[in-house]
């Protein structure tokens, strides 16, 4: 990319009327920008930092590589030299389970891949990508206010404060998208958020320079071990260095003794299966953590707005499933603007049914096994050789990310799979509490009387 290419849209070019503002330049808020540019619509996207920045969110999913080529983007990415990704490996702390998955025996062969980014250079491609599609991009510029109409029912625009500027200046737009993240800019104003009671996680995490990683085509695979209250990840990328963190209860961060640093350090001691792997390898960047972090957005569209991403609801990451929920909700939206300011020149809230539908959809099905990921019997049943490959292949379609519009035979094959977990819920049962606790750690359920 040439510095031309990164360059803020200029200050003496601020427009005061557009049709599209986009409040956050991460891969939704990119995404989005792209396609309405490229779409003819006038686009601004306001970005709080100075890309690059770094950010969490390494692991890219295979049903992803179609949407980078839809938005144009995928032989740029290809150049930028990522790691290729081809499957996922599972190991479960001090046991014999493991579960090898290649992104290639999904319910369809199209997906057998995908990518490790380091997002800091990854944000400012698709960002930069957005620009060269004809968006006007004002990095260093913070939205600190979503206008509303009187009667406070459309959205019209934004407050933003540009980088030096003491005021904010305002823009007036058709449709304003909040693709802030976890900032979630707007959702604190339509109602908040639920968090997820179920998924009170939090998560510390950093770089190492190196890792033993596997031998051949699978040495870019994430390596997920799972404990008894959480579990790790360990993300290869193409420059040999290699992402590592950790997720726990949140419970175990608010109760810890020392610093983040040192809960870190004690846990990768504690895991042989991480240490090992990080045997001789060093840290090159500071511990980071996020506490406390699923929830949704009581409301995710609206006369004139609509949130994408990790706005509208963040699932534990287990999966890795944020980068392509983002950019897919993002790619959702713009065609359900574009389809309406079209039609009539604004858009309303009736306008985003099908995107609610397909995004709350998608979120539920991903949902639904982040969930039984921290329950025993469906661990077990993960860990459980599928008792037929069909019911295998669901499972990987589901783990690449086919959860958007599954084929009849990706929901027959995850189907399947939750029912194999009663299966495996009534034998735990019968076997008696301890026999799984004792082999991984994790607690059992009450034997039903
Ligand atoms: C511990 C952890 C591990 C994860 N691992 C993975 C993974 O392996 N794979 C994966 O796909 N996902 C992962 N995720 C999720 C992933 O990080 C997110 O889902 C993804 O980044 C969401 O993209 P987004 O565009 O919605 O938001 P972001 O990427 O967060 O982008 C939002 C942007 O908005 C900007 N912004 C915020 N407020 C304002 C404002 N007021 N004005 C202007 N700009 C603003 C921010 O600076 C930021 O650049 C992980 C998340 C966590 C917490």
């Amino acid at each position: 990319m040439t510095e031309q290419g990164r360059e803020n849209a200029s200050v003496g070019d601020f427009p005061a009327e557009v049709d599209a503002v986009v409040c956050g330049g991460g891969p939704g808020g990119s995404t989005f920008a792209t396609l309405m540019a490229r779409m003819g619509h006038r686009t601004v996207v306001f970005e709080r930092e100075k890309f690059p920045r770094f950010h969490i969110g390494e692991s890219l999913l295979p049903w992803n590589m179609p949407l980078f080529d839809r938005i144009g983007v995928l032989s740029k990415l290809e150049a930028s030299g990522p790691q290729v990704k081809r499957g996922a490996r599972f190991y479960h702390q001090g046991s014999s389970f493991t579960r090898l998955v290649s992104f290639a025996n999904g319910i369809d062969s199209d997906h057998p891949s995908s990518f490790q980014v380091k997002r800091a250079d990854f944000d400012a491609l698709l960002l930069d990508h957005a620009r060269e599609s004809g968006a006007a991009v004002f990095e260093e510029a913070r939205v600190t206010e979503v206008l509303f109409t009187a009667d406070g029912k459309r959205a019209r625009g934004v407050k933003v404060l540009l980088k030096g500027e003491n005021e904010p200046r305002t823009v007036e737009a058709k449709v304003v998208v909040d693709a802030t993240g976890r900032d979630a800019l707007l959702s604190r104003h339509l109602g908040g958020r639920t968090r997820d009671p179920l998924l009170d996680r939090s998560s510390a995490f950093t770089h190492y320079d190196t890792f033993r990683r596997a031998e051949g085509p699978t040495g870019g695979d994430i390596v997920i071990v799972t404990t008894p209250d959480g579990w790790w990840w360990l993300i290869p990328f193409s420059d040999g260095s290699v992402s590592v963190g950790v997720v726990m209860p949140s419970r175990r961060f608010k109760e810890r003794k020392g610093t983040v640093e040192q809960l870190f350090e004690e846990s990768v001691l504690a895991v042989p299966e991480v240490r090992e792997l990080l045997e001789g390898s060093k840290r090159t960047m500071d511990v980071q953590a996020i506490a406390d972090y699923s929830y949704r957005a009581a409301r995710v569209s609206g006369d004139g707005f609509c949130l994408v991403g990790d706005a509208a609801s963040f699932l534990d990451p287990v999966f890795s499933t944020g980068v392509l929920l983002a950019m897919q909700s993002a790619e959702i939206a713009a065609s359900s603007v574009d389809r309406a300011l079209r039609r009539k020149g604004r858009v309303d809230a009736a306008d985003f049914k099908s995107f609610e539908r397909t995004f709350r959809g998608a979120n539920r099905r991903f949902e639904r096994f982040v969930h039984g990921f921290y329950e025993p019997h469906v661990l077990e049943t993960f860990y459980t050789p599928a008792p037929n490959a069909w019911i295998g292949r669901g499972v990987t379609t589901m783990l690449g990310g086919g959860v958007f519009h599954p084929t009849f035979g990706a929901r027959l094959g995850i189907f399947a799979f939750h029912l194999s977990t009663v299966f495996i819920r009534v034998l735990q049962a019968i076997r008696g509490r301890g026999a799984f606790e004792r082999a991984t750690g994790i607690l059992e359920p009450e034997k039903t009387p």
